[in-house]
């Protein structure tokens, strides 16, 4: 098991203790100068006083020394008096008497004094500046070496006990796990494999949607084999200045040959390992000399050293082909979105240090949660928390984990905006044209609850959700699913007229639109397109986009844009039939909507009893 390597000393505290320590002795040596330089103790006498008694006789001896004056009266053997004069006159222009008896000296002022000051003034802050420029340069350094060591990579090194994640805290995703016991034995027992000639995989590429546990997989791969963790993501080696990446690679790689056996595991490698472009624009340089840097790398690991790289990516179509060839990442782990007893068993992980009363059905929370990855469940089990907590509550209920999931899935209600009648009207309407629809529809999910309460910045919801996990979606359901989004608008219609319409179905239309074209372009389930898809590669950097044909005709463009027209129109068609063979059901479901805000799935389904699907709505019999 590999040290964490020691951290640098606090410098910072001893080096402050030392820069004071010099000011302070330069300060000191100071003083001791002016201290000790020789100075008099003579009584300060007004000059008038000093003239009248030279000119009684009553002075022996003047020493004029710039302005300053030492007096020695009659009788004394040394100057006991000092005065000042004015700088501008002599002594005989202030009243001394010119014969008067009195030994008059003039010298120049004494600069001992001033040159010490000027000495120190200096000394002092060239002191301080140096003093304070050294501080920052420590302080710089001290910040693990940052503005020396540029180029060096910041990868964090795990494998210390108490961070040590293995398989068995991960929920679900066997497959996976699966296929990295495999270089578990890799790392463990190297020589079982080079004792028969084959060659230990460099590079494993781990791909799925985020949150779905690949980096936590690929430290639980450290855990497994005992080794370190040397873990940094893509972006992380794209830095302002060109050649810092290729640097970091090189630093990060040396450092786990060092260790090694040793894992590396780089987040994110779609940062730098997108497919190298055109070269236009010049701008991605930086970018394809990191990626060259880490393909060298992967070539260049001797025989003997056992490092493996895992890398992590959900988009493993725009990655570059020289990544994935032979003896660099070519080994591949799908990671898929857990299924419900995935699910179950990661919300179990993430409630098991948490208090949780007997209502709390976990099971019913992981059916409701399809497309959700792990790290939106452990996001749900901790706003379950917090929101048990708001209420002071010491226990997690089935209550706090419904408004967890949905906080979660759909934004926070915003009870506090106030809707004007007519608004809420509105919205009554609208909610209960998506939830109408859809319930009578036959490919439909079944309505879960319908809310006039604003959330997650709409006016209001009607959301369904589909009994069990499904795999394929059907042109049925595609169709069915396209009339429900519609149902909105065309509920708001039939009720204030053809311009009625209201912004509020905004996001329902960009959605149909969306859906509408990725079944025509993505899914070959156009009228007469099918079979056929239009995909457009735009995994590329902006300027290879310009650069690439659209791989179909201006024809054909047209006719795709004529098919996903023929799917909304057939919808908004279906919805209209629906809604109006069924006005009664509308206004009971709006009714009730203004009148309770939220109806849960029984409520609707008893609203909507009487409800019946018209023959012209029909897709099949
Ligand atoms: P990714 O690297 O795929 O984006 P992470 O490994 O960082 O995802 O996972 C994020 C968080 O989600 C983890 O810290 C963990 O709390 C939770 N999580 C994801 N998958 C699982 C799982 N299978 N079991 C338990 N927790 C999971």
């Amino acid at each position: 098991m590999a040290k964490r390597p020691p951290m640098p000393p606090k410098k910072t505290n001893n080096f402050l203790r030392l820069s004071l320590f010099w000011v302070l002795l330069v300060l000191g040596v100071l003083a001791t100068i002016a201290i000790l330089s020789p100075h008099e103790n003579l009584t300060t006498v007004p000059l008038s006083s000093v003239i009248e008694r030279a000119n009684n006789g009553e002075i022996a001896k003047i020493e004029v020394q710039g302005n300053e004056l030492k007096v020695t009266p009659e009788g004394s053997e040394e100057a006991t008096e000092k005065s000042t004069k004015d700088a501008s006159s002599s002594l005989q222009e202030q009243g001394l008497n010119p014969d008067a008896d009195v030994e008059l000296t003039i010298s120049e002022p004494s600069a001992t004094g001033d040159v010490l000051w000027n000495l120190a003034i200096i000394i002092i802050p060239v002191v301080l500046i140096a003093a304070f420029f050294l501080f920052m340069m420590r302080q710089a350094q001290g910040q693990n070496n940052q503005a020396l060591g540029f180029g060096k990579s910041k990868a964090k090194l795990y494998g210390e006990d108490k961070t040590k994640v293995l398989f068995e805290d991960i929920a679900g995703n066997e497959a996976a796990k699966q296929d990295l016991e495999e270089v578990v034995d890799f790392l463990k027992h190297p020589k079982k494999y080079e004792n028969l000639g084959a060659k230990i995989p460099k590079g494993v590429l781990l791909v799925g949607n985020p949150g779905t546990g690949k980096t936590m997989l690929a430290r639980a791969v450290a855990g497994e084999a005992n080794v370190p963790f040397f873990s940094i993501s893509g972006s992380e080696f794209v830095e302002m200045f060109v050649g810092v990446g290729a640097s970091r690679v090189r630093d990060l790689f040396a450092k786990a040959k060092k260790n090694s056996p040793a894992i590396i595991f780089i987040d994110e490698i779609d940062a730098v390992g997108r497919r190298r472009g055109s070269g236009m624009g010049g701008g991605h340089d930086e970018r394809e000399q990191t990626l060259n840097q880490i393909l060298v790398e992967m070539d260049g690991f001797e025989t003997g050293t056992t490092v493996i790289v895992l890398a992590a990516t959900n988009r493993a179509d725009v990655l570059d082909p020289a990544l994935l060839r032979p003896g660099r990442f070519d080994r591949r782990t799908n990671i898929t979105l857990p299924e419900r007893k995935d699910r179950e068993a990661i919300l179990k992980v993430h409630f098991k240090k948490k208090p949780v009363d007997d209502t709390v059905n976990l099971d019913k929370l992981a059916a409701k949660t399809a497309g959700s990855s792990g790290a939106d469940l452990a996001n749900i089990a901790n706003e379950a928390a917090i929101v048990a907590a708001r209420r002071n509550s010491k226990k997690i209920s089935n209550k706090d984990l419904t408004e967890a999931f949905e906080k979660v899935a759909i934004g926070p209600e915003r009870k506090s905006k106030v809707m004007n009648q007519k608004d809420k009207e509105l919205t009554a309407y609208h909610e209960a044209g998506h939830a109408l629809v859809g319930h009578v529809l036959p490919d439909s999910d079944p309505v879960h609850k319908v809310t006039i309460i604003p959330r997650g910045g709409t006016g209001g919801v009607t959301w369904f959700l589909p009994p069990e996990d499904t795999i394929y979606t059907s042109v049925y359901e595609f169709k069915d699913i396209l009339a429900r989004a519609l149902g909105g608008r065309i509920a708001e219609k039939i009720v204030n007229g053809e311009d009625g319409i209201t912004t509020g179905a905004g996001s329902d239309l960009r959605k149909a639109t969306e859906i509408a074209r990725d079944m025509v372009i993505e899914q070959g389930m156009g009228a007469k397109l099918r079979d056929q898809v239009f995909h457009e590669d735009n995994g590329g950097m902006v300027f290879d986009r310009m650069t690439h044909e659209r791989p179909y005709s201006d024809d054909t463009a047209k006719e795709i844009d004529a098919e996903v027209a023929a799917l909304i129109k057939e919808a908004a068609r279906r919805a209209e039939i629906v809604l109006k063979a069924n006005m009664p059901s509308l206004k009971k479901l709006a009714d009730a909507l203004l009148e309770e805000e939220t109806i849960e799935e029984d409520g609707v389904v008893e609203l909507l009893k009487d409800a019946t699907l018209p023959k012209e709505a029909k897709l099949y019999s």
